[in-house]
């Protein structure tokens, strides 16, 4: 099966409470890929990533990642299956310092970058090593919450909205970033509403509305798409 996605899911519904949120997305991601979920606001591109690292406990159809059924893993088991989830909020550890954020995360797998590889991928981090969470700016917040996430030795990471409220220049450092990841073969799936940026690094975009994928299409045919992302965005 060397031509398997990596990452497979199909049908999954999802609810909060009584409140039905996805309605059958289907989605795949192949080995070293970069694909970028796109959609309005409130479609569902981020109950689409909890649902696959299971924090959304309420959901029904199959995801498949390297091997595991993700429908029958503990949320604690998906680091060592090898997917990790970077939230929009970040989930650093917000009254420790750099060094000791590094520190902390379980290195679960082989690949688990040491925080002396992490300094070398974020030199800016490393400037800042003594400094708590509180007092790093948001584009070094983000950074630290995929370096911890490095460390844990994943092979796919779900990124939300990881340029979300930051400046040009810290989405530009974080777009570098993530295509240095790409390059050292990571597979990466993208929240982000920042089209040009996601343009930069995704191999693939797939559309959302109402709590489904209605589209995708490789970003080489970008240009013969520009109407149907204008209906689906809004922009
Ligand atoms: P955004 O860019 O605003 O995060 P999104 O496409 O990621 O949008 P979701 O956050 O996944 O959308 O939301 C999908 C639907 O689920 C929305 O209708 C939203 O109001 C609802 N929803 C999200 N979180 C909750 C929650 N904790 N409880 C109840 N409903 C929720």
């Amino acid at each position: 099966a060397g031509n398997a996605p990596l990452l497979s899911v199909r049908g999954l519904n999802a609810w909060y409470g009584e409140s039905h949120a996805l309605h059958g997305v289907d989605l795949e991601v192949f080995r070293g890929e970069t694909v970028t979920l796109l959609g309005r606001n409130g479609v569902g591109k981020t109950t689409t990533l909890r649902s696959i690292v299971g924090l959304i406990r309420k959901r029904t159809g199959e995801i498949g990642f390297d091997g595991h059924d993700l429908m029958h893993l503990p949320l604690h088991r998906t680091a060592y299956a090898g997917i990790g989830f970077v939230p929009e909020e970040r989930g650093i550890f917000a009254t420790l310092t750099v060094d000791e954020n590094l520190v902390l995360p379980p290195v679960v797998a082989p690949g688990g970058m040491s925080v002396e590889e992490i300094f070398e991928l974020f030199p800016n981090l490393k400037a800042r090593r003594n400094s708590q969470g509180t007092k790093l700016s948001g584009g070094e917040q983000q950074m630290l919450a995929i370096a911890r996430m490095l460390r844990t030795g994943v092979t796919m990471l779900l990124l939300d909205e990881p340029t979300e409220g930051l400046a040009p220049v810290i989405v530009q450092r974080i777009g570098d970033l993530l295509a240095e990841l790409k390059a050292r073969g990571m597979t990466i799936l993208l929240v982000e509403q920042n089209f040009r940026f996601a343009s930069r690094i995704a191999d693939r975009f797939y559309l959302m509305e109402h709590g489904k994928v209605v589209g995708g299409f490789p970003v080489a045919e970008l240009s013969s798409h520009m109407a149907e992302l204008h209906e689906v965005l809004g922009v």
